[in-house]
């Protein structure tokens, strides 16, 4: 959300072009051209992940099954490992949350299941530890402790 002030009116837009997370993610690089007729109906969006690289060894990132991760995981390619797994302690990631992990941002936060299978609400964000980690924040009076998942597969 966007609030200037004009004339002495405050005037509200909303700024699609960052959704998701309230911070302030950059702009895919090569961002999409809106055709300027939105029709009513949802509009499927390509997942374009041109605007990240691997952490690791700054290849492509692509989207797989399980995870979205390093397009050189071939051995001839370089072997490399890393992922971000689609699915984290119960919660189901979507791209956008992926892209803000990539982006080296804290996502907002989420319902997460313990290994009890307990409920509690965390943020994640990605961690260097020495390898690549997402980090399980959990929110302020949670009782599970801080945990990590590894970005390796
Ligand atoms: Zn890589």
């Amino acid at each position: 959300m966007v609030i200037k002030k004009e004339n002495g009116r405050h005037q509200v837009t909303f700024d699609f072009d960052r959704p998701g997370t309230g911070q302030d993610v950059e702009p895919a690089s090569g961002s999409r051209v809106s055709s300027g007729q939105e029709s009513n109906k949802k509009s499927e969006i390509p997942t374009d992940l041109s605007a990240f690289v691997c952490p690791v060894c700054a290849g492509r990132i692509i989207e797989g099954k399980k995870g979205v991760g390093c397009a050189n995981w071939r051995p001839e390619q370089g072997n490399c490992r890393f992922v971000i797994w689609k699915e984290i302690l119960g919660k189901k990631l979507t791209i956008k949350n992926i892209e803000t992990l990539l982006a080296g941002k804290t996502t907002r936060p989420y319902v997460f299941k313990d290994r009890n299978n307990n409920k509690f609400k965390a943020k994640l964000r990605m961690i260097k530890d020495p390898e690549f980690f997402i980090e399980v924040l959990p929110m302020e009076g949670e009782t599970v402790s801080r945990s990590k998942v590894s970005c390796t597969r």
